[in-house]
């Protein structure tokens, strides 16, 4: 069997981590071509130094400098790259058959688009670039032939119940009547609302379920986790928002489920590990060794569903309002969003202070027709510079001084 080619976009974050530890295991089937990332010298320099890749990629022209450097007196023969350029060039290799699209935020849209381009089997995580670019992306896949695979385990539990044979791309797949997508809820489910002002980062960070990046940790504690998740199923599934119903399920173990005409309701369970649906999208269709627990499912023994409450969860809410909108309000939402969730992270901003710079910056910059990139790289821009200018109004730290 001959091995497959695969760049890993973000390969020292939690999603690029969990896919080496899949490809660690099923090494006579995979070759890593190449790896990214945006600083962590260390980290990239050690997995370089298991994998072997061809390139290394780093964001930042510093690090990629003290990298090369590492790698070169550690006689490794990696050709190391720097900066968007880079990035966008492992992204498309002609050897790579397979790019795990796994940078966290807009920064991962150019090469996601270029794998796109390609031809290439996309894996999906960056979902932050689907929501940004729904349309333009989604006409990249087609007319490159590639394949877009969703890894953001939802999304990923959804297309394992779609109609045999159906892809992301490939229309509204018959017979279904709704997508139910689950959520757990985050950390704050049932604290008293009047708490939440005081929410430190580490808490937001400390998720019930899943361990995963600093950023989507506080995207799932806001629930605009959630809400970019609706925008990413509406693009990958055809369907519209009023057919995805966001249901409350504290276990996550439904990881979603489809609903079909005649009543059936298929869903996908399994342990809450990004294991499996990176496994699922690398192998697909076939099944490999991912290294998950079996569920137990007696252990777990019940599964609980509840309503979300958009009062609780006002991003949510803009999330949907977005998509009604259309054009570039996602790619303003999503950007805005960036950029409270960042000076929440540095403690810049109250928690609660995050919904209220995204629904501004949505009512200040206008929402056009999303016909170009340039139109949707504008909107984010004129988005980040405003959210900016309200995240120094709220500032609690200008507020002392
Ligand atoms: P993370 O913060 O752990 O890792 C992000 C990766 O992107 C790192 O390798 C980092 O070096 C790189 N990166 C960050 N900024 C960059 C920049 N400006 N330029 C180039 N590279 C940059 O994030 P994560 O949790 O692995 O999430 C990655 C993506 O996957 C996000 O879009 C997230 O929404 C999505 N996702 C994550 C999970 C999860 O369980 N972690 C689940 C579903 C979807
Ligand atoms: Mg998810």
């Amino acid at each position: 069997m001959s091995t497959q080619g695969i760049t890993i976009l973000g390969a020292t974050g939690s999603i690029g981590v969990s896919t080496l530890d899949v490809l660690r295991r099923n090494a006579d089937r995979y070759r890593v071509e190449a790896l990214t990332a945006n600083r962590d010298v260390d980290g990239l320099y050690a997995q370089c130094v298991e994998f072997a890749p061809r390139y290394a990629v780093m964001a930042d022209p510093d690090a990629a400098e003290r990298l090369r450097a590492r790698l070169r007196d550690a006689g490794r023969e990696v050709e190391v790259l720097a900066g968007e350029d880079g990035l966008r060039r492992v992204a498309a290799l002609d050897e790579v058959d397979c790019v795990m699209a796994a940078i966290v935020g807009a920064a991962g849209l150019m090469p996601a688009l270029d794998a796109a381009r390609a031809g290439k089997r996309v894996l999906l995580a960056n979902k932050e670039a689907l929501v940004m670019s729904g349309a333009l992306f989604m006409r990249q896949v087609h007319d490159g032939s590639a394949e877009l695979l969703p890894v953001d385990s939802e999304h990923n539990a959804i297309f394992q119940c779609m109609p045999p044979a159906w892809v992301p791309g490939a229309g509204r797949p018959e017979g279904v009547s709704r997508i139910l997508l689950t959520a757990s809820g985050g950390p704050f489910r049932q604290t008293p609302l009047d708490q939440l002002a005081d929410i430190t980062p580490e808490q937001a960070c400390a998720h019930p379920n899943w361990d995963m990046g600093r950023k989507i940790s506080v995207d799932s504690a806001t629930m605009m986790n959630k809400g970019l998740e609706v925008i990413e199923a509406c693009w990958l599934f055809s369907v519209d928002a009023a057919d995805v119903q966001v249901v409350i399920h504290p276990q996550s173990v439904i990881h979603s489920m489809v609903q079909y005409r005649d009543g059936s309701v298929l869903a996908e369970l399994g342990n809450p590990d990004m294991r499996t649906p990176i496994a699922n999208c690398l192998a697909w269709p076939q099944r490999i060794e991912a290294g998950v627990a079996p569920l137990d499912i007696v252990a777990i023994g019940r599964l609980d569903f509840e309503a979300p409450d958009l009062a609780r969860f006002p991003c949510l809410r803009l999330a949907q309002e977005a998509w009604t909108a259309g054009g570039t309000a996602a790619a303003i939402l999503n950007a805005a969003n960036e950029i409270a969730v960042d000076a929440f992270l540095e403690r810049r901003i109250h928690y609660t202070a995050i919904p209220g710079i995204i629904e501004a910056t949505l009512g200040h910059v206008g929402v056009q027709e999303a016909v170009s990139l340039d139109v949707i790289l504008d909107a984010d821009r004129q988005a980040r510079e405003h959210a900016t200018r309200l995240v120094h109004d709220v500032s609690p730290q200008k507020e002392r001084a």
